[in-house]
Order: C-alpha cells, then sequence, then structure tokens
C-alpha cells in the first residue's frame, strides 16, 4: 500500500481518531490538537488541518486559520469519495473566518455552499452548526429577524444530534438575541434551557461533566443581565451565588474571571465594584495579558466607580488605560484583519492557478491522446495497402529483410508470389470495381489460408506475397496447393456472373541478406508456371540459398 498511507485499518482508525477530535474539539481542544498534529503528514493531512483550522480560529490566530482552509480546501474537493462532511467543516469555519473580518456577503456564501453539502451528504451534523453560525453571522451585522430564524431551524437538528454543548450554545446566542431585543422573558426561558440541556439544571450543586466554565460564566452573565431586566430578583440572587462558586473553580483564566467580576459588579456599589475589579487586573498583569481587550470594559466600570468615591486621578488614571487600551485593540484587530484577508487572496489566487493549470494539463493530455491515435493510425496507414488490409510493399521488404536475416539454410524463409491468371481480361470484360473486388476477396482467401508467424503482403496490382519462416520450397509448395483450390473452386459467381479465377504460384527460398535474391527466384518461378499453362504452384531452389544437408 502507499508508502506512509498505511493499512486500510489503519487509515480507518485515524480517520475515526480524527471525528472523535473534531467532535471533541470545544470540550478538549489541547487533545484535539495533538490528535491532529499527529495526522498532518498522513493522507488525512487535509482533515487534521481542518481541525487545527478551528482551533487557531477559536484561539484568535485568524491568518494561521485562513492559511490552512487555504492550503486543506481543494485537497478536499477532489478524490474518491470526496467531497465528504470534512470540506462542510472547512466551508463552516472560513465562513466564521469572514464574518469575524466583517465580510457578511462573503460569508454568506461560503455557509450557502456549506448547506448545499449538507443536502447533499444528508448531514444534519452539517446542517446545523450552518444554520446555526450563519444566524450567529446574521445578528452580528443586526439582521435578527434572520438570526432568530435560523437559530430556531438549527436547535432541533442539534438536539437529534445529541450534542448538549452545541444546544448550550445555541441557546445561549438565541438568549442574547432576545435579550438585545428587549425580551428578557423569553431569554431568561432560552438561557435556563441551556444551562438544563448542559449541566441539567441551573439549582444544580456541582457542574456535571463536562467541565466547561467559559460557557458557564457566558451563560450566567447574561441570565443575570435578563434575570435583572425581568425584574426577578431570585434568580439574580442564584446567579450570583453560581458564579462567586464558579470563580474558585476556574481562577487563573482571565475571560472568565473577567465574566464573572463584570457579571457581580453591575449592580454593586463602588467599593464592591473595586473589589471585583482590581483582582482580575493583578490577574491580566500576572498572566502578561494587560493588553487583553476585554479589559476595556473593566478599566472603564473601575473609573467610574473611582469618580464616585471622591478619587478623580485615579478615575483618570482609568479612562487613560480604557482609551488607550481601545486605541491598541483597534489597531491589532486592523492589523490582523489585514493579515488574514491578505492570506485568504493569496490562497484563492493560489488555488485559482492552480485549477487553471489543471484545466491546461487535462487539455494537453487528451491532445496528446488524440495525436497518438492518430500517429498509430497513420503508422498502420503507412504499412498496409488500402484496398485489400494487407501488408504493403514497403512493410514487405522490411519485414522480409528481417525474416530472412534470421534464416539459415536448414531452416529458410519459404517465398510465394501469387499472380492471378489473366486478371486484364477479367477487368475488361466484368469492369474495375468487380476487379477491385476480385482482389479484395483474393486476400482474404490469403489470409485465411496464412498460419501464424507468416507475413501476407500486396506485391503489386495483382501480384501477392506470402512469407513463411522455417519451411523449404518444396514443403510450402506442397502447402499452397491448398490455396490454389480455395481460390479455383471459391464462388466468384457472386463477384460477376460466369466469373472463375486461377492463380499462379511460384515458391522459393531466402535466407540471410538475400531476401531479394529469394523474391527474385519466386518471380522466375512464376513465369515458368504462366508459360507452362497457369492455374499451378511451382517451387525453385535460389543459388544464394542451397538446400540444406537434409
Ligand atoms: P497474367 O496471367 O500473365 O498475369 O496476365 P494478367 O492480365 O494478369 O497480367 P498483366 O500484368 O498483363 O495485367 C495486370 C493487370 O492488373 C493490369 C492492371 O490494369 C490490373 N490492375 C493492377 N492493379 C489493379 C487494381 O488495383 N485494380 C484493378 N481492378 N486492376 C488492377
Ligand atoms: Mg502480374
Ligand atoms: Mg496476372
Amino acid at each position: 500500500m502507499a508508502a506512509h498511507g498505511g493499512s486500510g485499518q489503519q487509515g480507518s482508525d485515524r480517520l475515526a481518531l480524527l471525528e472523535t477530535a473534531w467532535h471533541g474539539r470545544d470540550v478538549t481542544p489541547e487533545q484535539a490538537a495533538q490528535t491532529a498534529r499527529a495526522a498532518l503528514k498522513s493522507p488525512d493531512g487535509a482533515r487534521a488541518d481542518v481541525i487545527l483550522a478551528y482551533l487557531d480560529w477559536r484561539a484568535g490566530h485568524y491568518s494561521r486559520s485562513a492559511g490552512r482552509l487555504g492550503r486543506a480546501m481543494p485537497r478536499l474537493e477532489r478524490g474518491p469519495g470526496l467531497p465528504d462532511v470534512w470540506l462542510g467543516r472547512a466551508l463552516n469555519t472560513l465562513a466564521n473566518l469572514h464574518s469575524l473580518l466583517n465580510q457578511p456577503g462573503e460569508a454568506a456564501t461560503l455557509f450557502g455552499r456549506q448547506l448545499q453539502l449538507a443536502r447533499d451528504l444528508d448531514s444534519a451534523e452539517l446542517e446545523a452548526s450552518g444554520l446555526h453560525d450563519l444566524g450567529v453571522s446574521q445578528f452580528l451585522v443586526g439582521d435578527a429577524v434572520r438570526a432568530e430564524a435560523h437559530l430556531r431551524r438549527a436547535l432541533p437538528l442539534l438536539d437529534g444530534l445529541s450534542d448538549p454543548v452545541g444546544q448550550g450554545i445555541a441557546r445561549l446566542n438565541l438568549g442574547i438575541l432576545n435579550l438585545r431585543a428587549g425580551q428578557p422573558q423569553v431569554a431568561t426561558e432560552q438561557l435556563l434551557r441551556a444551562l438544563a440541556t448542559v449541566w441539567g439544571g441551573p439549582e444544580a450543586e456541582v457542574a456535571r461533566a463536562p467541565e466547561l466554565p467559559w460557557l458557564e460564566s457566558r451563560l450566567r452573565r447574561s441570565l443575570l443581565e435578563a434575570a435583572e431586566a425581568a425584574g426577578d430578583d431570585r434568580l439574580v440572587a442564584e446567579q450570583e451565588t453560581a458564579l462567586r462558586r464558579l470563580s474558585t473553580r476556574a481562577p487563573d483564566h482571565l475571560e472568565i474571571a473577567l465574566d464573572i467580576a463584570l457579571a457581580l459588579s453591575s449592580r454593586a456599589g463602588p467599593q464592591a465594584t473595586l473589589e471585583q475589579l482590581r483582582p482580575v487586573l493583578d490577574l491580566a498583569r500576572r498572566l502578561g495579558q494587560e493588553q487583553h481587550a476585554g479589559l476595556v470594559c473593566a478599566h472603564e466600570r473601575l473609573s467610574e466607580a473611582c469618580a464616585a468615591l471622591g478619587d478623580p486621578g485615579a478615575a483618570l488614571d482609568h479612562l487613560r488605560a480604557a482609551l488607550a487600551l481601545e486605541r491598541a485593540t483597534h489597531a491589532a484587530e486592523r492589523e490582523q484583519q489585514y493579515r488574514t484577508l491578505e492570506v485568504l487572496h493569496h490562497t484563492r489566487v493560489l488555488n485559482d492557478i492552480a485549477e487553471q493549470e489543471r484545466q491546461k494539463n487535462s487539455q494537453l493530455l487528451s491532445d496528446l491522446r488524440d495525436l497518438q491515435t492518430l500517429n498509430e493510425h497513420m503508422r498502420r496507414l503507412s504499412l498496409t495497402d488500402g484496398l485489400t488490409g494487407l501488408y504493403n510493399r514497403y512493410h514487405l521488404f522490411l519485414e522480409g529483410e528481417r525474416l530472412s536475416a534470421r534464416a539459415a539454410p536448414d531452416r529458410p524463409l519459404g517465398v510465394a508470389i501469387i499472380d492471378i491468371d489473366h486478371f486484364k481480361r477479367i477487368n475488361d470484360r466484368c469492369g474495375h470495381l468487380p476487379g477491385d473486388e476480385v482482389l479484395r476477396t483474393l486476400a482474404r482467401l490469403i489470409r485465411d489460408f496464412a498460419q501464424p508467424g507468416d507475413l501476407a503482403a500486396r506485391y503489386g496490382g495483382e501480384e501477392f506475397v506470402l512469407l513463411r519462416p522455417g519451411v523449404s520450397a518444396p514443403a510450402f509448395a506442397a502447402d499452397l496447393q491448398a490455396l490454389r483450390q480455395a481460390v479455383t473452386g471459391f464462388g466468384w459467381e457472386a463477384v460477376a456472373p460466369g466469373l472463375r479465377v486461377t492463380v499462379s504460384i511460384g515458391v522459393a527460398e531466402a535466407c540471410g541478406p538475400h531476401f531479394e535474391a529469394g523474391l527474385g527466384a519466386a518471380d522466375q518461378c512464376l513465369y515458368l508456371v504462366k508459360n507452362t499453362g497457369r492455374d499451378a504452384v511451382r517451387f525453385c531452389h535460389s543459388p544464394e540459398c542451397p538446400p540444406g544437408p537434409a
């Protein structure tokens, strides 16, 4: 099998591992990345690249993600059994990248291709992720109506996939959408159902596996906001308690800590706000993530709190920090966006060139095949006689010399010249076309008579030559009586009424370099037959090829 492909069993094992890695990409990203990296050099390398591209996108490495997708997608489009669900996953990730880069049109086109592929492959997974992410992308550009419609269509599909995390994320997004649309009651319902789907209920003491603090903090923060807007104090208190508990479970994760601190400080007084948010700034410093975009909000809240506490100096410092961070983030985002677009553009250009090359190559290949066929046809034409289909004079001499060179006096090359008797008269009486038919028919009779290894050719007008390696002239002449009789006994009436055809045959031998001498001897012999009444076979000995010592 293929050098690094391994056996079919290995291949299907690897594919199963990659499937598991894909489905675990959000819950255990490290493990998924490890599996994918191990398969990068295998025949499933393009699939592994799709997993890594997804993880790069999630981790904010957009241009690297785009580069991987650009390499992987052409390889996922062509080949036996392709495209499969992995092309859909690649399309989905690329669409999300475009959506993030503020290119909603491009994103919509890619989501459209993903959904078409989902239908072609009958894949609920692709359809669910396509509808969901298309909805999110529409939400980002402010099209809340379409966004909600798509998210709602994705939900039952996600239910069918038994993908609690996917369902949780879809309901979180629906909840946020409803909250922004001024429907805190509906939002609350969605968010509670999201919690229940992933962890089995809002009151669950300890979160059920999988532990997803990033999802839980997002959900509870939104739920807190929705409950506040809906005036549900009991639910607000519940979320505050749960968030406090969560902060002790994921102490070193900046985004989670920030989510929790922002949620808990939203209703708190200025002093409590300082107590919540200052440790988050310390954590950012400790983790070297002081430039994290999410901190803008923290600085703004802190600025307000400091002002309320009568410390305008500190308030100003936080405001300056928020402003600087916002500028830096904006510049970094633009830089990132520019680089990703450049990579996407570059890979598209490269893929276009590759496609053009492929088309040019396939055209060349087909031209070459036509040329080869034509060549073969021409070669055959150049060797055969157009009227009878037997070899022509040119090939007779070429092959005759070769066969003669291999012959010896004890194993000579038998040479026979077969000439139609009074052919001129046949032409005169019956016409040239029936004359042609006589030539064709005789050629067929000679072909029927020939044995494997013989060579039959049209020597001239109504003269044919038959070569038979390894036979003496007397033996060949004796055999050729059968041909002569076949000609005489043929039903020539079918060609022209009253037609009768006979042939005269002169036989000799050739050996060594004396092919032409052998042919000359056969011709001499034929002349003798013509002069002694025709319709007969005669053999002569060629002086250059004396009979062997038998
Ligand atoms: P002989 O028995 O002595 O061989 O007499 P013959 O008439 O067969 O011999 P001759 O060489 O005098 O005439 C050969 C004739 O074959 C002359 C020519 O018109 C005719 N011929 C040659 N090539 C073709 C052809 O392709 N088609 C037709 N219909 N006739 C041809
Ligand atoms: Mg003749
Ligand atoms: Mg003749």
